[in-house]
């Protein structure tokens, strides 16, 4: 069976291939990995592999988690890139290092309010509903400039970017489309004055097409921690 460790290596090594199709650094990629579902000792044994930033899905499931792993706090970045209810705000203002997955602006205020004032503020993503698939949750591409900017002029968050979740396809060129559309959106925000350098796109399947629109976290969890 392979281990996390050999998992790992073949993940870097797609991501260094395709940085180097893009001409891009790899320092310019960062690998998200996601352990929903996963045991906090799977995690624990990711971080021994090397990884330093990991995705929930869950709050519930995440906040058990961050206790479990407790002694790592200071060495690793939890980030939430699921749903996320209004009542769940305090809780996640008070655990994550990021959000991926804010979708109304509402959320974003709430996340501020809440933020402790000893915590650096809360790194945010606005999620796309980039496919335009009615069942998706995410901002409608007309929305988001104007929820972009009230959320960037929030004292307790900082809005670093845009995340999506396309439709799957198996063609890497039709994989493209969606990714592409998320990085000219990211483009118009900077091109407003916004100061907005994150794109979270590209999971297992598609984290090449990511890499080669211009991903610069990619969340990846079957091709570390195999299939859920
Ligand atoms: C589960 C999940 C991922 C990782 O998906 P894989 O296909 O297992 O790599 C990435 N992003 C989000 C939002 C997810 O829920």
């Amino acid at each position: 069976m392979a281990t996390i460790a050999d998992n790992l290596q073949d993940v870097h090594r797609r991501i260094a291939a395709a940085c180097a199709r893009a001409g891009r650094p790899v320092q310019g990629v960062t690998l998200l990995a996601v352990g929903k579902t996963f045991p906090a000792d799977t995690v624990r044994a990711a971080f021994d592999a090397g990884l330093r930033s990991f995705g929930e899905n869950h709050v519930q499931e995440a906040i058990a988690k961050v206790a479990a792993l407790a002694d790592l706090r200071e060495r690793v970045q939890w980030h939430l890139i699921g749903p996320l209810q209004s009542n769940k705000t305090r809780v996640v203002a008070e655990s994550f290092d990021w959000v991926h997955s804010v979708d109304r602006l509402k959320i974003a205020q709430r996340l501020s309010d809440l933020r402790p004032a000893g915590l650096p503020p809360l790194q945010l993503c606005l999620q796309v509903n980039i496919s335009g698939e009615t069942s998706k949750s995410g901002l409608a591409v007309g929305e988001v400039l104007e929820v972009a900017r009230a959320v960037a002029a929030l004292p307790r968050v900082r809005l670093r970017g845009l995340m999506a979740v396309p439709a799957p396809t198996g063609d890497l060129a039709l994989q493209r489309v969606p990714h592409a559309r998320l990085r000219e959106l990211l483009t118009g925000l900077q091109r407003d004055g916004l100061d907005v350098d994150t794109l979270s796109m590209g999971m297992t399947a598609d984290l090449e097409a990511a890499i080669a629109e211009g991903a610069t976290i990619v969340r990846v969890g079957t091709a570390i921690f195999g299939a859920r």
